[in-house]
């Protein structure tokens, strides 16, 4: 197995360079720099081994700030894309460095399913667009409309049923194979907000983990993750195999936890992976809630210029829930 120092100096092989010993100088390859900023400086560990320190000294260059890895530290997500600029496949740095969950205090490798079975829906469940004229379905559009602001292009994913009149049904899919379902509660307060079920192991959106732009949005709710195509964790934890699932593709996850108790969880995978990470500011309890407020394309261009500027990391989401509270 090599090691991730290994690799990056491997890909260099095939990028114009000059190999000054302990540096090797370069065409910064995040900022179109043709003056050769960009360096690598090879560190020396006390047994022997080697990291690096990458730096590009234009100003404004991502890179301005360091990054680096070092023997036994973890790949961050700057790193990863460091090496996807220098024509690297992020997954070849997971296969130098198995990254684990570490549950057990005994180091597993997770196993990611990539193909889940389709699973049919109860026999009751009628598409939404069908029936959508039918005045008792009257509070399913409601919702919807009140929910997504562009929800007509979303109705053929929801589902009523005679059996179930005070929920909206949501499927979730893989591929365009039906995985599971939700059936959120829209009439009455009894009974549970969420009935659902899914394939083992599956969780709505991961096969947009498998597309190729920068970054995936990860956040509780399947209704906000159909929106923002992203990926829903179902709950206020990450579980282990989503974290994996979202370590081995090539996309920087985000992660939107609510704003409420129970977001230590998704701290806490924030900082161990170092995954950015994004708060809806005070008074707004998801970003679903925000983007109902502030409209979809605000609201995906402000986590995304954030994280650009380096202001999505935990230490910033834990300095902004000190100084307001949840
Ligand atoms: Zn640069």
């Amino acid at each position: 197995m090599e090691s991730v120092t290994e690799l990056f100096r491997s890909l260099l092989q095939n990028v114009p360079h000059a190999d000054r010993g302990d540096r090797v100088i370069l065409n910064c390859p995040a900022c179109g720099d043709t003056r050769k900023r960009g360096g690598f400086l090879w560190t020396q560990s006390p047994d022997g081994l080697q990291g690096f320190r990458y730096h590009c000294f234009n100003a404004g260059c991502e890179f301005e700030r360091a990054t680096g890895w070092e023997p036994g530290s973890k790949i961050g997500f700057r790193v990863r894309h460091l090496y996807e600029l220098l024509g690297g496949n992020p997954v070849d740095l997971i296969k130098a460095q198995p990254i684990v969950t570490d549950h057990s205090h005994k180091k597993q490798q997770i196993f990611v399913p990539t193909a889940f079975p389709e699973m049919t829906l109860p026999s009751h469940f009628v598409p939404l667009i069908d029936v959508y004229e039918d005045p008792k379905y009257e509070p399913h559009i409601q919702y919807l409309m009140d929910r997504y602001p562009v929800f007509i292009d979303y109705l053929h994913r929801f589902w009523v049923s005679d059996k179930m009149l005070d929920r909206i049904i949501l499927d979730y899919r893989y591929d365009g194979k039906i995985t599971g379902w939700l059936g959120r509660k829209i009439v009455g307060n009894d009974g549970a907000r969420f009935l659902t079920r899914k394939v083992k192991n599956f969780f709505p959106g991961m096969d947009l983990l498998k597309l190729s732009p920068k970054y995936v949005m990860v956040m509780e709710s399947p209704f906000d993750a159909l929106l923002l195509r992203g990926v829903a964790s179902m709950g206020s934890s990450i579980p282990p195999v989503l974290e994996q699932a979202l370590a081995n593709s090539s996309r920087i996850p985000i992660l939107l936890p609510d704003r409420a108790k129970g977001i230590e969880a998704y701290m806490k995978v924030a900082q161990n992976r170092k995954w950015p990470i994004w708060v809806p500011p005070k008074g707004y309890k998801d970003v679903g809630d925000y983007l109902r407020d502030r409209g979809l394309l605000n609201t995906i261009m402000e986590i995304v210029d954030a994280v650009e500027a380096g202001k999505a990391t935990h230490i910033h989401a834990k300095m902004e829930l000190r100084i307001h509270g949840l």
